[in-house]
């Protein structure tokens, strides 16, 4: 060792560095010193800005719950915990596959390919016999969720029999298309572009852009990923920040998390459920790239104050997403039937007509009973939808440039979209507007007027509407939902706070009088103790526990390995 450092070019290289140190020597401590207070200075203004969003209480809550959920992780990790809780979740997989994997003699499973074809017939048939038995029945040997009984809040958007004759037919012309190649498909390039102008004349700018998607996650990704491009494009942010309503759909934290953004998420009023306004300012600072409304919201079906969120959004030059995605083809015509003030609800404004509003994401495979798979997202600019593409020119497989997520898309879908726009028209959607509002504001009525242990969370004027129950009742509003579960309904469980909410689709509007009665019965069967406990009672009365999100966590994982299991 001693005999490397003494020979002589070791010597050589010592002397250079210390005629360097000596030169150079106060230039290196100044650059260290104001390395030190950047670092400092960065870190500082970050963490003030962080506190400033969440307040010091938020902050205080978040460090404990962190703080809390890592020293349990940690003791969930121990040998004698893992002994106890393995089994446990062992079994919550058992249940969950139970549940989803139909099991017995006439269930064959097609694990690989058939050496040969099979016919035609050979397939319809065994589609027919896979129907009997994937479906649960009731003791009455009633399918249990079938959708056509319209007992299931959202999931299915149905224009009615005709309309989906009229889908499977566009499929079928369209089978093979995709617009990746608009030579080879002209007619899909002209309808993509159609159902994209005829949404931005129902929210109205007749001069923006947009593009179609698979879907509203998409629409909202894509969004996200626009706003990050032309934050950095145009303003140099490379740490972006996006503010959010609590409220919001997870496709924004998706987005988030996959477009790697911080996000704030903005509590909501706890009566009007509108996200509190003077709390997204504080959470805006120089990295925030977007805010975001929803009109209407998920969880509980109420409109965010789109006008207040676009001013701050025009003060801070900030995008602001709208999202429509559920809103989609009613809240473009609620206007017509139902003027402002009418009912005793109002519609705040929500379209392109609010300044500051930059882009909406409205989904046709809802309302607008196009087919699954369907969505457009619109921008005010053609300049802010080129944010949105994907274009690299030194790929070997030649100059490559798409408008969203996917690659190849199915025109099939597309020309499917534009039918039922088609077919529906002005007339039909406002139609259909109508009649669901009017099922929702009957829904709100019986059960103000009927049920005085539930009350309604906020005063949404759409298609969703949510319930809790009151304090003091006793009445575990999940417990509800189970019960109602048993009755056929198949509602959405919600949390802080626990509440239940059914989102009133075409298929709801006949049986919302015999939604009222069941639910009226199931809350006197939860009053008196005999309701039911499910689902909803199993898996959110989890999550007020410290290590209840994490439970859930790994059992909704669970859920999606499930799916996979052949
Ligand atoms: C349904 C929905 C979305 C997105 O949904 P997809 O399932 O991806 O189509 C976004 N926002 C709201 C409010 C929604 O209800």
């Amino acid at each position: 060792m001693d005999a490397i450092l003494d020979s002589a070019p070791a010597q050589h290289l010592i002397d250079v560095l210390s005629l360097l140190q000596t030169r150079f020597g106060t230039t290196y401590d100044r650059a260290r010193t104001l390395l030190f207070f950047y670092v400092v200075t960065k870190y500082g203004i970050k963490s003030l800005r962080h506190l400033r969003a969440r307040g010091t209480v938020g902050t205080l809550r978040e460090g404990w719950s962190w703080l809390s959920e890592r020293t349990l992780l940690l003791v969930l990790a121990l040998p004698p915990m893992v002994a106890k809780v393995e089994p446990q979740m062992a079994k919550a997989r058992k249940d969950i596959e139970k549940k989803l994997i139909p099991s017995g003699p006439q269930v064959i499973r097609y694990l690989s390919l058939p050496s040969e074809g099979q016919s035609r017939d050979w397939i319809l048939a065994e589609m027919d016999r896979m129907d009997s038995y994937c479906h649960s029945f009731d003791s009455k040997g009633a399918k249990l969720h079938d959708w056509k009984d319209g007992k299931i809040s959202g999931a299915v958007y149905h224009g009615g029999q005709d309309l989906t004759n009229l889908i499977v037919a566009a499929y079928e012309r369209y089978c093979v298309s995709n617009p990746l190649h608009p030579d080879v498909f002209p007619t899909i390039r002209k309808m993509e572009a159609e159902v994209v102008s005829m949404c931005l004349r129902m929210f109205n700018s007749p001069t923006g852009a947009g593009t179609m998607t698979s879907g509203g996650t998409e629409s909202i990704v894509m969004a996200v990923k626009a706003y990050r491009d032309w934050a950095r494009a145009t303003k140099g942010i490379t740490e972006p920040e996006m503010v959010v309503p609590a409220s919001a759909h997870a496709a924004f934290d998706k987005g988030a998390a996959y477009m790697k953004i911080k996000l704030h998420s903005i509590p909501v009023d706890p009566i009007t459920r509108q996200v509190d306004l003077a709390r997204v300012r504080r959470a805006i600072n120089p990295n925030t790239i977007m805010l975001v409304g929803s009109a209407p919201n998920f969880p509980d079906g109420n409109v965010d104050d789109i006008t207040g969120l676009a001013k701050l959004a025009k003060k801070y030059n900030i995008g602001l997403h709208v999202d429509c995605c559920l809103g989609s083809f009613v809240v473009p015509f609620i206007e017509r039937s139902f003027p402002p003030g009418t009912d005793g609800y109002t519609m705040p404004d929500f379209d392109f007509r609010v300044d500051g509003v930059t882009s909406i994401s409205c989904d046709t495979h809802k309302y607008g009973f196009a087919p699954k798979g369907t969505s457009v997202i619109m921008y005010r600019t053609p300049e802010l939808r080129r944010y949105q593409y994907y274009v690299t020119s030194s790929w070997p497989g030649g100059v490559y440039a798409s408008p969203s997520l996917s690659g190849s898309r199915p025109g099939a879908l597309i020309a499917g979209a534009w039918a039922a726009m088609q077919y529906m028209g002005e007339n039909g959607y406002h139609q259909s507007a109508k009649n669901i509002i009017t099922a929702a504001r009957k829904i709100i009525h019986g059960i103000k007027t009927e049920i005085p242990e539930l009350y309604i969370l906020g005063n949404p004027p759409v298609s969703v509407v949510a319930f809790a129950a009151k304090e003091g009742t006793g009445i575990n509003v999940l417990k509800v939902g189970d019960t109602m579960s048993k009755k056929g309904w198949h509602l959405n469980a919600l949390q802080k706070p626990a509440a239940v909410h059914i989102a009133v689709t075409t298929l709801t509007v006949p049986v919302v009088d015999t939604f009222i009665a069941d639910l009226k019965d199931s809350v006197k069967e939860v009053g008196s103790s005999s309701g039911h406990d499910g689902t909803m009672v199993a898996l959110y009365g989890l999550g007020s526990s410290a290590v209840g999100p994490n439970l859930v966590q790994e059992i909704a994982a669970s859920f999606i390995d499930a799916l996979y299991k052949a």
